[in-house]
């Protein structure tokens, strides 16, 4: 494995990160594994790209099987953790990624479109985040590997907070991923469980294409960044990590924004 920062500051610790053959989710699939994890890379679409973020791993020294969940189907997400403790044994670190858009005007929006969102987004994070919590009371702590009975990490977004016109199902969504940390990390704090969440801001990955592909889009962008430019897959892996991490050992129910400023209302520079 090439030299990092976080080299085995995850050693002997598993990992699940759902979907994770895409975007952000492969990013922290492969920094975790970095780290020293073994990672079960979920999929419920295209396997074949998630067979290609199994084989980056391997090929880099580090360990990885990819499983198949539909992460808003309450049966499918359990046959995947079964299958994941029959590899793996247990698991240490669930990091909630899955997510999708369905964007409509207000007026027009579908109640489809509203539940699917929901669904994938909000009730998905809760259904895995069940199942790793039963495992981590189940299993007890094992504090050669971590101080915390186990860490669940879900990624939200900057519109946890910021309103976002056309697309209500998933700010609300990501809205309730807020409460969803906090209350967990509450209710689980005495068993020793840290829950906490990412909420990135604008990250160059397939779920945003159109918001950066055209010289256009990406300058209106960048207005809404004071760093000044859009950020990196990597860069979310990064604090997954380390929330993973026993160096974060003291921080439980937190949002942390990797945002390049975005939550830093950047109209008001020139405006207000
Ligand atoms: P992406 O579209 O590249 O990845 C989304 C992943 O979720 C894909 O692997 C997809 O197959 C998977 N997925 C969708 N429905 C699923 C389901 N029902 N079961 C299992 N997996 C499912 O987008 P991304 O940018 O990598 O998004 C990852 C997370 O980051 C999402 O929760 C998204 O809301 C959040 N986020 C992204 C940005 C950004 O700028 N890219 C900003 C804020 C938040």
């Amino acid at each position: 494995m090439p030299q990092n920062l976080f080299n085995g500051l995850l050693a002997g610790q598993k990992a699940l990160v759902t979907g994770a053959n895409s975007g952000i989710g492969t990013a922290i699939a492969k920094s975790l594994a970095k780290a020293g994890a073994s990672v079960v890379v979920n999929f419920v679409t295209e396997e074949d790209k998630a067979e290609e973020v199994v084989n980056a791993i391997n090929t880099n020294g580090g360990e990885a099987i990819a499983l198949y969940a539909d992460v808003s189907n309450e049966e499918q997400v359990h046959i995947m953790f079964r299958k994941m403790f029959e590899t793996y044994g247990t698991i240490d670190i669930l990091i909630n990624n899955a997510g999708i858009q369905q964007d409509a005007p207000f007026q027009d929006m579908t109640l489809a479109q509203w539940n699917r969102v929901l669904s994938v987004n909000l009730t998905g994070q809760f259904l895995c985040a069940r199942e790793a919590v039963r495992e981590f009371l189940r299993r007890g702590q094992n504090t050669q590997t971590s101080s915390a009975l186990g860490k669940i990490i879900c990624i939200s977004s900057v519109h946890d907070t910021i309103p976002w016109a056309g697309h209500v199902n998933y700010a609300v969504s990501k809205a309730g991923i807020s409460m969803l940390i906090k209350t967990m990390a509450q209710e689980l704090g005495p068993q020793h469980i840290r829950v906490n969440s990412i909420s990135p801001g604008a990250i160059k990955t397939p779920i945003n294409t159109a918001a950066w592909n055209t010289p256009e889009t990406e300058d209106a962008l960048l207005q809404l960044i004071p760093y000044g430019r859009i950020g990196h897959a990597e860069e979310i892996g990064k604090m997954a990590v380390w929330l993973a991490s026993d160096e974060s050992d003291y921080v439980t129910g937190a949002t942390f924004y990797v945002d390049g400023g975005m939550m830093l209302y950047p109209g008001f520079r020139t405006g207000g």
